[in-house]
């Protein structure tokens, strides 16, 4: 059994519905859950279109929204450069620009517009980060590299799927492959990214990816300094976790990254798709006035549980599955 792209990207629908939830007390906890499991394994068993069109099935990826700081006091801080659907991040520095985060491929422009938009030249970019190797997040990285000329830093758990221009683990469906990117510097947990007066904590957070990276960096606004995460991503999808793995190693690594973050708390709180951390409300709160909107300590710590109880059932029914297959 091996799932392919169109069982994949539903999959990922899924999943933003669990992330969706979480945030929503009313919502029981398992629904979200319930949501993904389901569409995975319909999925498998059904007949896969041999095209995939991804903006037709995820029309708010591609969905224009208006560039905002999300939080900074002048032109400092974090900032908004993505779509409806897609978390992209542009943080100015004292000396160039960093983005994190390219989006679908054909999305560079995008980004690179989105930051004129803010009153910054995008030819002064001169790092790009990214959360993992998933086209969504890294199609546009080549494009931005071809515009900005900057340098692009990645884990080395990551890089030969953002320089083969492929998911790792399913080579072969050509619906998930991305343009190619060279990295020019890979980095390892722990370690800095530091341009002019900024700098960044990449934290490997594996599982999703095997190089999945989050992000930390301090944003001072007011009187205060606020610690600023943008979290990788700890969702199942459909990454293969029996059998035959979507990489060696990934359940081990899905439980080492639950274990490793159940203590952060960060202050701001975002993702790579805007509903895993609610980022539409809080831009809500924000233009009715509230400058802490996107301050929000329970966010991070509600949605782990939520993706942590959703990992456990999913590795569940796909053991399941797959000793009902290896018994027939
Ligand atoms: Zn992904």
């Amino acid at each position: 059994m091996r799932l392919n792209s169109a069982s994949m990207a539903l999959a990922l629908a899924g999943c933003i519905s669990v992330a969706q939830n979480s945030t929503t007390a009313s919502v029981p906890p398992d629904s979200g859950n319930a949501d993904v499991m389901d569409s995975i394994s319909n999925l498998v068993d059904d007949e896969i279109p041999e095209q995939f069109d991804w903006q037709q099935n995820f029309p708010s990826w591609y969905a224009a929204v208006e560039p905002y700081q999300i939080m900074g006091t002048g032109k400092k801080g974090i900032y908004f450069v993505g779509t409806e659907g897609l978390g992209m991040f542009f943080i100015p520095t004292s000396a160039g620009h960093i983005v994190i985060d390219g989006g679908m491929p054909g999305e560079g422009q995008y980004v690179a517009d989105a930051i004129r938009k803010l009153g910054f030249d995008p030819k002064n970019v001169k790092i790009l980060l990214n959360s993992h190797a998933h086209l969504d997040h890294s199609g546009g990285l080549a494009e931005l590299k071809a515009l900005t000329g900057a340098q692009l830093i990645a884990s080395e758990g990551d890089r030969s799927a953002l320089e083969g221009g492929f998911y790792l683990g399913s080579e072969d469906d050509s619906a998930m492959n991305a343009p190619p990117v060279e990295v020019d510097r890979t980095i390892a947990d722990g370690e800095t990214v530091t341009l002019g007066d900024v700098t960044l904590t990449a934290h490997i957070t594996p599982g999703h990816s095997r190089g999945c990276t989050s992000w930390t960096m301090p944003v001072v606004q007011g009187e205060e300094i606020y610690q600023a995460l943008v979290f990788c991503s700890a969702t199942v999808a459909a990454n293969r976790l029996v059998g035959s793995p979507q990489y060696e190693g990934i359940v081990d690594d899905y439980r080492k990254t639950f274990a490793m973050t159940r203590d952060w708390k960060p202050d701001i709180f975002l993702t790579n798709h805007p509903e895993f951390s609610g980022m539409a409300n809080k831009r809500e709160r924000q233009k009715a006035g509230d400058p802490l909107a996107f301050v929000d300590r329970e966010g991070f710590p509600a949605m782990m549980a939520k993706l942590e109880q959703a990992f456990e059932a999913a590795l569940q029914k796909q053991v399941l599955k797959y000793n009902a297959i290896m018994a027939d």
